[in-house]
């Protein structure tokens, strides 16, 4: 079964086709916004562990689940000692910027807690969002609609992988502008397909160009290297 980053589900929730491009096409653009979560990333992605009062935390904790075939890397995750001397494993994912109307850290953060459950056998019933503008943590309940979300995500994730086949943009204004893709995706002119977005460019400029022939293909355009921790959009 190939294995799908945890990091990753949240592009798919955010779009599909934007989870495709980084996925299978290896297309990744850095701006302001991901730059800003790469460092955050990068200050609590020190490998180290303490342990004060009934808390333990463990910073950048390998993760994995045999069973759902995801793995990756959690910012923090607490072990909340309880009455009976057991430990209760807590994760902690860090986010710039504030709550989102989206439910991609949720999911991304569940599907932390559902690696958990599978490597430490106990149940994980909560978690939490820390972000980095509002400098507040947000609760978050892994109740059955939100585990429900999550897999439904891996299943989405994994038949993009398994069909190699990147969709077709889905032009939406708000999410497209906010996307740090947009200047590769090209969602309105691939959200046609090519015969309609020759017909378009014909229909509005008769000499046509190059890039209007419908032969750019993201495969061709700029790649980079995605990091392991990256932040949608
Ligand atoms: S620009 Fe729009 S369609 Fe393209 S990947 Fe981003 S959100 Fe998706």
């Amino acid at each position: 079964m190939e294995r799908i980053l945890l990091s990753r589900l949240q592009h798919y929730l955010f779009c599909p086709r934007q989870f495709a491009l980084i996925e299978l096409e290896d297309i990744w653009e850095e701006n302001q916004l991901t730059a800003l979560g790469q460092v955050m990333h990068e200050r609590v992605n020190q490998p180290s562990h303490e342990t004060r009062g009934t808390i333990r935390t463990v910073r950048a904790l390998q993760l994995a689940s045999e069973t759902l075939g995801i793995d990756g890397i959690a910012d923090v995750v607490e072990y909340h000692r309880q009455p009976d001397g057991s430990q209760r494993p807590y994760p902690v994912e860090y986010k710039r910027g504030k709550p989102k109307s989206h439910r991609a850290d949720e999911v991304q953060l569940c599907a932390q807690a559902l690696c958990l459950e599978e490597m430490n056998g106990c149940a994980v019933p909560e978690g939490a969002l820390f972000y980095g503008e509002t400098r507040r943590r947000q609760v978050i309940v892994f109740d059955d609609e939100l585990r429900k979300l999550t897999h439904e995500t891996i299943l989405g994730c994994r038949a993009i992988v398994e069909s190699g086949l990147t969709p077709k943009a889905h032009y939406q204004s708000h999410t497209c502008r906010q996307c740090s893709l947009r200047e590769l995706c090209h969602p309105r002119r691939f959200s046609h397909s090519a015969q309609d977005w020759l017909k378009i460019q014909l229909g509005s400029d008769a000499e046509g160009s190059s890039e209007s022939s419908g032969k750019t293909n993201a495969k061709n355009m700029t790649r980079s290297t995605v990091e392991s921790k990256e932040d949608s959009p």
